[in-house]
């Protein structure tokens, strides 16, 4: 049975946890449109690589309109965007709500998968982030971003980690190797057009995240999507789909439902 007190301490614990999931909502999306700015738009054949990852991570939060330094109050998660009145103040530009968006969504992630998985919920969320940012760049730019996906390979290993025994490394191998074979042959099948070479590297990581059966959904998954992307958007077969965009998401719905589909694959669910 809860005492009151036990009650205030769990809602206390999920407010916090609410805070912390919204403001790393608010760095990823900070990063997200900074990739997209720094590394994909015109801007970058001005800057070195040097430069170019300075301002990923240094330059203080700037209106992209008219380059002015934004607010210190924007930056406060949920209630920053109401702050600030949903304006730049110097140019009157209108403020992109997507912030609030990726805000709300991470507190209420981290709040969600920390009830099923405990601390581990922390490397979940980053890893969902990293894989939202992997997808919508695909998505806008038919590329797969490595850099980010480096990301999710050393996430995977930590998982691998914290939740497997070190005798299990053999089926960890083998799990890697095979989708990563299949993929490279698909690659190679289709002379790189059908697949791209960041849908291979893709592959990896989400094989060290997942479970095989849990990798053949999000293959299946991916394809379907994509193939209903290409009889929507496209005119014929030989067209393009952004396949890591719906790889990517198909790891998140995984992560998300697996709770109720799959059970929680901990070897010591002990939190
Ligand atoms: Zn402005």
């Amino acid at each position: 049975m809860y005492s009151l007190l036990d009650y205030k301490t769990e809602i206390f614990k999920y407010i916090y946890l609410f805070f912390l999931g919204s403001s790393l909502g608010s760095f990823y999306k900070t990063i997200y449109d900074r990739i997209l700015y720094f590394f994909y738009s015109p801007i970058r054949k001005e800057l070195s690589i040097k430069q170019k990852y300075y301002n990923l991570f240094f330059t203080p939060s700037f209106c992209y309109n008219c380059k002015t330094k934004i607010s210190y109050l924007y930056l406060i998660p949920i209630v920053g965007y109401f702050f600030t009145k949903k304006r730049c103040k110097h140019c009157g530009i209108p403020l992109s709500i997507d912030f609030l968006l990726w805000e709300l969504f991470g507190g209420f992630l981290l709040c969600y998968l920390f009830y099923f998985y405990g601390l581990l919920a922390f490397l979940y969320v980053l890893m969902i982030f990293h894989f939202i940012i992997a997808g919508l760049i695909d998505l806008k730019k038919f590329f797969l971003d490595y850099e980010n996906i480096l990301f999710l390979y050393i996430f995977g290993l930590i998982l691998f980690f914290i939740e497997w025994e070190l005798s299990n490394i053999y089926y960890f191998l083998l799990k890697f190797f095979i989708f990563l074979f299949i993929f490279l042959v698909l690659y190679l099948l289709g002379r790189g057009k059908k697949f791209g070479f960041g849908d291979i590297i893709l592959i990896g990581a989400i094989s060290i995240i997942f479970e095989i059966t849990e990798i053949l959904i999000i293959i299946n998954l991916g394809a379907i999507g994509s193939i209903i992307y290409i009889l929507l958007y496209k005119k014929n077969k030989h067209s393009y789909a952004p396949l890591g965009f719906f790889l990517s998401f198909a790891c998140i719905v995984v992560i998300i439902f697996r709770p109720f589909f799959f059970g929680i694959l901990t070897s010591n669910s002990s939190y």
